[in-house]
């Protein structure tokens, strides 16, 4: 059997142990004679399955009774519509922080249902790219929430700083950092992620809504978008993407597994230091993202001659080293490097590097 190194920025891989797992339990789960995939969202088994698993995604992140935690359809961007869907106000706005194409695309979104105005946005100064201080921003006291991306999967910036935003609830968008290291949810009024880069299948959304902020949907509100009808009916207001969810829920064990959030943050840290450290060392690469601002999950490097673009990937995906192209919208390459990618990715990717230059 083949297996490669996947770098993809989404759906990204998997922990193997986890799809070996799923490929044990295909045919018989629990000895039930058919697949999770084929039985009731309502029946005792599945329930359970379901309940262990917001109990361990709980357990990772230290969420406490006051948030609901909801399994969701629709991705990371079914919440760009959710999220002013459930907590705008008539006549109210919210703030956003933009940095980069995701929370860009957030805004886009969120303003067909309410007032939207931008505080601050990414700015290049001398070729390098800087996220906005959200330490400096003014926040206003009368938005109805404040949003923001901390990991912005396209553009490899990672914003560490958490806004304080006083009573205005924060939410933020952690499709792609979600469990790549420790948050302290209780400064936030909702977190949302799309599941495809640190949780499992795409389709899938959890959302960590404060329980205060749930049964406020606008009257327009689809109901499968409503935060309190999915709280009140335990995430199964229709059926939940049940496969997903099942999956969702061995990768939280895998991640108790291999020591929890922080054990994951340690980890992430040293890959994505390999991996800067190579770049910085080299004269063939570049990142041009200001060192404080640089993603540990989603790395993006140029080389300094485009010319050489295809010639990388080609003999990269020889190696086995796949899915390094970066988005369309900014080019050149990027390493997407979440909680499954293994230190031995990092490395054979890094040692790749250096013979392409060499020969280069
Ligand atoms: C991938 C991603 C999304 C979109 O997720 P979908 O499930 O495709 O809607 C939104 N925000 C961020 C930060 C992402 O990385």
């Amino acid at each position: 059997m083949k297996r490669v190194f996947n770098f993809c920025a989404g759906p990204a891989m998997l922990p193997p142990e986890v799809m070996e797992t799923a490929q044990r339990e295909l045919l018989d789960w629990q000895g039930l004679g058919c697949s999770v995939m084929e039985i009731s969202h309502r029946s005792t088994e599945f329930i359970a399955m379901a309940e262990q698993a917001e109990q361990d995604f709980r357990d990772l992140l230290g969420i406490n009774d006051d948030y609901h935690v909801l399994f969701l359809h629709g991705g990371g961007r079914g919440q760009f519509a959710a999220v002013p869907l459930n907590l705008a106000t008539q006549n109210g706005f919210s703030e956003h922080i933009v940095s980069g194409s995701w929370s860009r695309g957030a805004v886009k979104e969120m303003q067909k249902y309410h007032k939207t105005s931008v505080l601050a946005e990414s700015f290049i100064d001398q070729g390098v790219v800087n996220a906005p201080n959200v330490n400096t921003l003014c926040y206003s006291d009368t938005a109805d929430f404040v949003h923001y991306c901390p990991n912005e999967t396209v553009d490899g910036i990672e914003i560490s700083a958490i806004p304080d935003t006083g009573d205005v609830p924060l939410v933020a968008d952690m499709s792609s950092c979600i469990l790549s290291k420790p948050v302290p949810v209780e400064k936030f009024g909702v977190i949302y992620a799309g599941a495809q880069k640190n949780i499992g299948p795409s389709g899938l959304a959890i959302a960590i809504v404060r329980k205060d902020l749930a049964g406020r949907a606008l009257p327009q509100t689809p109901s499968i978008l409503d935060y309190q009808l999915a709280a009140s009916h335990d995430s199964m207001y229709n059926t939940p993407p049940t496969f997903a969810w099942y999956l969702a829920g061995l990768v939280f064990k895998w991640v108790k597994q291999q020591g929890g959030v922080a054990t994951m943050q340690a980890h992430n840290h040293k890959k994505a230091a390999l991996l800067y450290q190579a770049i910085d060392a080299s004269e063939l690469y570049q990142n041009n993202v200001a060192v404080e601002y640089r993603s540990r999950m989603n790395v993006t490097f140029q080389l300094r001659d485009p010319a050489l673009d295809a010639a990388f990937l080609k003999q990269a995906e020889a190696q086995g080293l796949m899915a390094l192209k970066g988005h369309r919208m900014v080019g050149g390459m990027r390493a997407s490097i979440y909680n499954a990618m293994p230190l031995e990715g990092v490395q054979a990717l890094v040692n790749f590097m250096q013979e392409f230059e060499r020969k280069a």
